[in-house]
């Protein structure tokens, strides 16, 4: 409940960091909702719901300095805010191709009306980028200067070039009109509140582990991800938000540089849950990258960030979370 006097909102209203988190109600905007509550910041949850859910940060509701808004990013709007988190957007492949179009559009049209809305506040604006901006890289391990390898047209494209448009806006914004932005780029992230329908390839096995279904490894299985446990990502990007650049504003790539075959990963899984299941081989999606794994040592220099929780340890702390649920 709403319970606060009328001196604690105004002096929440003036005195308090006010973070605007689009897509605050899926997994990675969960909980970094609930890491700025902690911090003491007012925060408003932005999401249209479409990958999100209210079940994701029901337990904020009580908080009075959360609220959540139903809103389509792709639609302007009027807030008062001193940071924002642009997050919406779908992350796993199968709820992207849904409506490419859809996807292209969060990212782009999303994209501009928070750029705009940062501007008229004066906020700082964090773009959730994605290590797709590097496609199927050629170069190993990415470093921010890699340009990438993507395909502009194929099935992966709207959310690849969505988002690579995006980074675009986000410098034409701080060039031509001063907007002060930061941008990270996400590789794969695991942890609690992912959804199990998600598709993505951690909950995926870890579902199927536990429900002693057959692990379903897409084409040979030695294609390669690095996996970063939630909790380290969203100190990362909250470091990164705050951090204090020389010069000019530049990507840095956030993940962990623990690199794993979905082989490796898929054994993993069935030994940690302990399970009778065994694996599958399904033919492997158009464009699926090859390998994947972040350089940070930029990050690592310039803001101080580093993962502290390996696979292994994400993967348990998973595990028990979809115990809970399926
Ligand atoms: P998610 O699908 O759980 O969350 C996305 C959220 O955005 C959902 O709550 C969804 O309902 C909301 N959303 C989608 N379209 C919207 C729109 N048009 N308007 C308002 N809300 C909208 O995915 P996630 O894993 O939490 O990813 C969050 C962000 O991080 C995304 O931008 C994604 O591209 C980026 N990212 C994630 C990963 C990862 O491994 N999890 C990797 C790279 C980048
Ligand atoms: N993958 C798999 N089985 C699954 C889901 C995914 O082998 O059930 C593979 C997928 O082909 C890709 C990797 O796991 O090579 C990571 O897939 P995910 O969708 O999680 O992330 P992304 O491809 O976007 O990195």
């Amino acid at each position: 409940m709403n319970a606060l006097s009328w001196d604690d909102r105004v002096h929440n209203y003036f005195q308090k960091n006010r973070v605007l988190v689009t897509g605050g109600a899926g997994f990675l905007g969960s909980h970094l909702c609930e890491r700025l509550l902690e911090r003491g910041s007012v925060v408003i949850c932005l999401d249209n719901f479409f990958t999100g859910s209210r079940t994701n940060v029901a337990h904020l509701m009580q908080n009075p300095d959360f609220e959540v808004i139903r809103h389509d990013v792709v639609d302007p709007i009027r807030l008062e805010v001193d940071q924002i988190y642009n997050l919406a957007c779908p992350a796993s492949p199968v709820h992207y191709q849904h409506d490419p179009i859809k996807t292209l559009q969060t990212s782009v049209w999303g994209g501009l009306n928070m750029l705009e809305l940062a501007l008229q506040n004066g906020a700082r604006i964090l773009q959730a980028s994605t290590s797709e901006v590097y496609g199927d890289p050629s170069v190993h391990p990415q470093p921010e200067s890699y340009w990438g390898h993507v395909n502009p047209i194929g099935l992966r494209s709207c959310y690849d070039e969505g988002k690579r448009c995006a980074e675009t806006l986000f410098f034409d914004y701080h060039r031509r009109k001063g907007a002060d932005i930061r941008i990270v780029r996400i590789f794969n992230t695991y942890g609690p509140r992912m959804h199990p329908n998600d598709g993505r390839v951690v909950s995926n096995f870890i579902v199927q582990a536990l429900r002693g279904q057959d692990l379903t490894v897409f084409g040979d299985g030695t294609q390669t991800r690095s996996f970063c446990y939630v909790d380290d990502l969203i100190s990362a990007m909250v470091a990164v938000m705050n951090h204090e650049h020389q010069g000019e504003p530049e990507p840095f790539n956030i993940g962990n540089p623990e690199e794993h075959t979905m082989l490796d990963l898929a054994e993993m899984v069935i030994r940690l849950t302990n399970s009778s299941s065994r694996i599958s081989f399904l033919p492997l999606p158009s464009d699926d990258p090859r390998q994947r794994r972040p350089d940070i040592s930029a990050v690592g220099t310039k803001v101080g960030w580093k993962p502290v929780v390996d696979v292994e340890s994400g993967l348990r702390r998973s595990i028990e979370y979809f115990r809970t649920i399926v």
